[in-house]
C-alpha cells in the first residue's frame, strides 16, 4: 500500500522539521480515535490543546506527531510554526497531487445526506474518499483533504458555514470540479441576518469553480436571486457549466414521476429512473442533484454511470438523521432525527412521518437554535405542518412551547422545559402501532428522548 504521507512529503508540504523517515497511513487530531500508523496533529483550540496528548499519541502508535511547541524529544516529532496552518498545508498539498474528480457540497440542509449519497454512488465507479460525518468547517475540510489518498479516483467534501466569509477559503482549498448547493434555508439565520446573506455565502462555492467546472443547483433558486445570479455567472461565459435540477420547466434536469412510500422513493430524472430504499421527498431532491452530477461526469469522461445510479438504492440515512428503528419490542417505530434541526428539515421529516403507516403519528420536537431574532416566527411557521402531518405533538424548550400552545388541544401531548424531563412522558404514553419522530437542534439534546426510547424498546 502506498503511504498517505512520507517524511519527505510532510517536510515539503509544511516546511517543518522531522528527524526520522516515517510513513503515515492516516491523519488524526484526536488521540481517542487515533489508529496506529496515523500522523497526529496537535491542534490547540477552545476545547483543549493537542500538545497535552503527544506522549499518548506516540504510545498509541502514531507514526509521527505534528507540534508547534516543544513537548518532548522524539525523532517522530514534526515541528512546524503553527499546527493549524500545518494541517491546511497538508490539505493544499494533498489536493494538488490528487488527479481524480473533486465534488463539494454546501447548502442549508442536506449536505451530509448528499455527500453520503455521492460516496455510495461513486464507490461503484472507483476508489472514493469522502468527509467523515459532517466534517465541513475550518478543521473538518482540511482534515478531509489531508486524509485524501493520492490514488483515489473521487473525493467528496462537505462545506458548511455559520458566519459570512467561511465558505470562500474552504472552497479555495477544495478546488471542486463539481459544486453542489443543496438548498437555501433559514439555518443559522441568527448569525447571517437574512436569506440573501445565506445565498450570497453559498454562492461563494460556485464562484470558486475553475473553467470547465460544473455548478449544480436546485431550480427553485429562482426564489433567491443571489444564488441564481452566481449560478448564471457560472453558466455564462465563465467556461463553467450550470445545471439546474428540479420539477419546474426551467430545470435542465427535470424530476418527474416522484413516488414515495414507507418502503422507499423513486423518480425519473429526464430519462433515467432512480430508486432509493429510503423514504422521503427531501431524499429525492438530494438524489436528483447526485444523479445530475453523475450524468455530467458520464458525459465528460465517457464513463458508464449506471452502476453508480443503481448503487444509490443502497443509501441509508444515518443514526440521528432519519434512521427508522423498531422500539417497544418491535410494536412501534422511531424516526430518529435527533441530531439536528432546521425549519426545512423539520418540515421534511414531518412529510416523511406522514408517509409511514401508523396507528398514531407522534412528533417530539425541541428548539431550533441559531435563529436569533427570527426564532419565534420560524418556529411558529411549523404549526400548519404539525397540524397536517402529526396526530400528537410533544415539545420541549422555550420556542417549541409557543408552537405547542398554538396547536389544537386534541394534538397536544405535553410540553416540558427540557428533553430529559419530556422523555418519561413520551415513553409512558407510547402504544403499539405508534411512529415517533424525534427532532431538534443538537443543543436541545433530543438524544435524551431517543436513548430511553431505544432502551425501553
Ligand atoms: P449540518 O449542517 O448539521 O451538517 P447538513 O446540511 O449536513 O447539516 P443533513 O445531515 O444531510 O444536513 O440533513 C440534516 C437534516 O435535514 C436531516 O434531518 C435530513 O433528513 C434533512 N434533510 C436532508 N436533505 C434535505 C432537503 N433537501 N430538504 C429538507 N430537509 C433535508
Ligand atoms: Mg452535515
Amino acid at each position: 500500500m502506498t503511504a498517505l504521507w512520507t517524511s519527505q512529503e510532510l517536510r515539503a508540504a509544511t516546511g517543518g522539521t522531522l528527524a526520522s523517515e516515517i510513513a503515515a497511513n492516516g491523519v488524526s487530531i484526536d488521540t481517542r480515535s487515533l489508529a496506529p500508523g496515523d500522523l497526529f496533529i496537535a491542534l490547540s483550540g477552545e476545547h483543549g490543546d493537542g500538545h497535552a496528548h503527544v506522549a499518548d499519541a506516540l504510545a498509541r502508535g502514531a507514526a509521527a506527531v505534528m507540534v508547534h511547541r516543544p513537548v518532548m524529544d522524539d525523532p517522530r516529532i514534526l515541528h512546524v510554526n503553527d499546527t493549524m496552518e500545518g494541517l491546511r498545508a497538508l490539505a493544499r498539498f494533498a489536493r494538488a497531487r490528487f488527479q481524480g474528480q473533486m465534488f463539494a457540497v454546501t447548502g442549508s440542509v442536506g449536505k451530509t445526506t448528499t455527500k453520503n449519497m455521492l460516496r455510495t454512488a461513486l464507490s461503484a465507479l472507483g476508489p472514493t474518499h469522502a468527509a467523515v460525518a459532517s466534517y465541513n468547517n475550518h478543521w473538518g475540510v482540511p482534515l478531509t483533504l489531508a486524509r485524501l489518498p493520492s490514488q483515489a479516483a473521487y473525493c467528496v467534501c462537505e462545506i458548511g458555514m455559520n458566519h459570512r466569509g467561511e465558505i470562500a477559503p474552504l472552497a479555495a482549498m477544495v478546488k471542486p470540479g463539481f459544486a453542489i448547493v443543496t438548498t437555501i434555508g433559514s439555518s443559522h439565520l441568527g448569525h447571517m441576518g437574512s436569506l440573501d446573506a445565506i445565498a450570497e455565502e453559498k454562492s461563494d462555492l460556485i464562484a470558486s469553480l475553475s473553467p470547465g467546472g460544473t455548478a449544480i443547483v436546485p431550480d427553485d433558486t429562482g426564489m433567491n436571486p443571489i444564488l441564481a445570479r452566481a449560478a448564471a455567472r457560472a453558466g455564462d461565459g465563465s467556461g463553467c457549466r450550470l445545471v439546474e435540477v428540479g420539477a419546474t420547466e426551467r430545470a435542465g434536469y427535470r424530476i418527474t414521476a416522484i413516488q414515495c412510500d414507507a418502503k422507499g422513493s423513486s423518480f425519473r430524472l429526464n430519462t433515467r429512473d432512480v430508486a432509493l430504499e429510503a423514504p422521503g421527498r427531501h431524499l429525492v431532491r438530494n438524489a436528483a442533484l447526485v444523479v445530475a452530477a453523475l450524468d455530467v461526469l458520464g458525459q465528460e469522461t465517457g464513463l458508464a454511470i449506471d452502476p453508480a445510479i443503481a448503487a444509490l438504492r443502497t443509501y441509508r440515512p444515518g443514526a440521528g438523521r432519519g434512521l427508522l428503528q423498531p422500539i417497544l419490542q418491535g410494536q412501534a417505530s422511531l424516526l430518529d432525527e435527533s441530531y439536528n434541526a432546521s425549519v426545512q428539515s423539520i418540515r421534511a421529516a414531518l412529510e416523511t412521518l406522514a408517509l409511514l403507516p401508523a396507528r398514531r403519528r407522534i412528533a417530539v420536537l425541541g428548539d431550533i437554535r441559531e435563529l436569533g431574532a427570527h426564532a419565534e416566527r420560524e418556529h411558529l411557521s411549523l404549526v400548519p405542518d404539525l397540524i397536517a402531518h402529526a396526530d400528537l405533538v410533544y415539545c420541549c424548550c422555550p420556542h417549541m412551547g409557543h408552537v405547542f400552545a398554538s396547536l389544537p388541544p386534541d394534538k397536544r401531548g405535553i410540553w416540558q422545559e427540557d428533553a430529559a424531563s419530556l422523555a418519561p412522558f413520551v415513553l409512558s404514553h407510547l402504544k403499539a402501532g405508534d411512529v415517533v419522530l424525534v427532532k431538534g437542534s443538537l443543543g436541545s439534546r433530543m438524544r435524551d428522548v431517543v436513548s430511553p426510547l431505544l432502551a425501553g424498546g
